[in-house]
């Protein structure tokens, strides 16, 4: 039995395919999302009001999304989703989202940049 040990190839970076997305004016505050999160990703953001009164959902904790869709998949209101990266960075570019639309990790990066 050979005793060379093989290296350790360290992984890239992971990058996630798709991004989240929340619409504010759909969100009714049922926290389903946030409580099913497996990564805690989610919570309420108690700082601004919806049209219909609620607080809306958030990103509390952005980076550990694994992009596992139970979000999309347990939220009664289909106000947060998964959309492709590519699709959602030209849309988002271009302004084509109506009001209410927010991407946290877009809106991170702008942050960042100013
Ligand atoms: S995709 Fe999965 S990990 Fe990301 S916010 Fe939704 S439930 Fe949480
Ligand atoms: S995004 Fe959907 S599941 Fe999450 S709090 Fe809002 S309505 Fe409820």
């Amino acid at each position: 039995m050979s005793k060379v040990r093989k290296p350790i190839t360290p992984k890239p970076p992971r990058t996630r395919e798709k991004v989240l997305v929340i619409l504010n004016e759909q969100c009714k505050q049922c926290e389903l999302c946030v409580v099913f999160c497996p990564k805690n990703v989610l919570c309420i953001n108690e700082s601004i009001y919806n049209r219909k009164g609620y607080h809306p959902v958030t990103t509390c904790d952005l980076e550990a999304c694994v992009n596992c869709g139970f979000c999309e998949r347990i939220c009664p209101d289909m106000a947060i989703f998964l959309a492709d990266r590519n699709a959602a960075r030209k849309a988002y570019e271009a302004g084509a989202f109506e009001e209410g639309t927010v991407i946290p990790e877009f809106d991170k990066e702008t942050q960042e940049e100013q």
